[in-house]
């Protein structure tokens, strides 16, 4: 048995498991919507050594914990684990939120796709449909992202990754989903793409996360594009500045994202749909 799992048997158990996990919103996010339905739960995030996730899970299930959330660098070994997987997680190669049943078997589905179409949607009002879009990245998030967005008909999708290779591996793997094509960010400003902006640039990099730009040309952002940054901070990311600079007509960060997966998740385990909008503003200390 893993010592750093200490469940209490009392409660319905829950937890985030990633490396590392000290900055991680779940606890609180899911907290807030536990309140909210009155739902009494504990719900902990844990710091996984690296090689460890497989014994880490195990002892989570021999202590009857209910659901877990995976995160980064574990959403391929929780794809690789499961027994049993929905077909959007299945296609992702990726799994965000974990349950189990009286036999232990472990179901796994992602909800990163859901949450990032839920907060561009519903929450910033954004369509999609017959829109051209530009992701910057072809990481686990995007795969994760390609199929919610290609079901809201986009007229056509470019990703552009340094490594182009897994940019065009994604448009293989999504090729019958919708219109997909791979490039470098170099060909944006050249052979392909021209002086041609997009109604929505979504980076998914992890740059904004070191403080760096993906090197895309300005002409990718027009005065009618949305560009969103997957990360989130506290400040605004240096993309949002980067984007607001070039005259994007709007700029969003991630948070909305994280807490609209986190409600799929919790909908999933619970059987309810939690209120994402004022836990959105508590985040962002915005009264409520
Ligand atoms: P991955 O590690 O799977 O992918 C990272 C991507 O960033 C790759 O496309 C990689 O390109 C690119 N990249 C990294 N360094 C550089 C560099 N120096 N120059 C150019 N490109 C670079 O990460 P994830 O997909 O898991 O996460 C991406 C971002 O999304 C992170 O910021 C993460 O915080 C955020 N995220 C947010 C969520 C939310 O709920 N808001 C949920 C999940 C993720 P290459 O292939 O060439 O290496």
């Amino acid at each position: 048995m893993v010592s750093d799992i200490n469940l209490d048997s009392s409660l319905s158990n829950y937890a985030v498991f990633g490396n590392p996990i000290n900055h991680s919103k779940s606890p609180q996010i899911h907290s807030l919507f536990a309140e909210q339905k009155g739902i009494t739960l504990n719900y902990q995030a844990i710091e996984v050594p690296v090689d460890s996730f497989k014994d880490y899970v195990n002892s989570f299930v021999e202590q009857k914990g209910k659901g877990l959330n995976i995160t980064v660098p574990f959403k391929g070994d929780a794809f690789s684990l499961c027994d049993i997987l929905s077909d959007r997680a299945d296609i992702s190669g990726s799994v965000n939120t974990i349950w189990f049943d009286k036999d232990k078997n472990i179901y796994g589905d992602t909800t990163d796709g859901k949450g990032l179409i839920n907060d561009l949607i519903i929450n910033n009002e954004i369509d999609l449909n017959n829109k051209s879009i530009l992701i910057l990245g072809a990481g686990g998030s995007v795969r994760a992202i390609l199929e919610p967005l290609c079901a809201q008909k986009p007229k056509q999708i470019v990703i552009a990754n340094r490594t182009v290779s897994r940019a065009v591996q994604l448009a293989k793997i999504f090729s019958n989903h919708g219109n997909i094509q791979a490039c470098s960010y170099a060909d944006l400003s050249e052979k392909l793409y021209g002086q041609r902006s997009f109604d929505v640039i979504i980076n998914g990099t992890s740059l904004s996360l070191n403080g760096r730009l993906p090197t895309i040309p300005k002409s990718t952002i027009g005065n009618t594009t949305c560009c969103y940054d997957l990360m989130y901070s506290d400040k605004e990311t240096i993309f949002m500045k980067w984007a607001s600079e070039q005259g994007a007509f709007k700029v969003l960060d991630g948070l909305g994202m994280l807490v609209e997966q986190a409600a799929e998740a919790f909908n999933i385990w619970h059987g309810v749909m939690p209120d994402t909008a004022p836990v959105i503003k508590q985040l962002r200390n915005v009264p409520v």
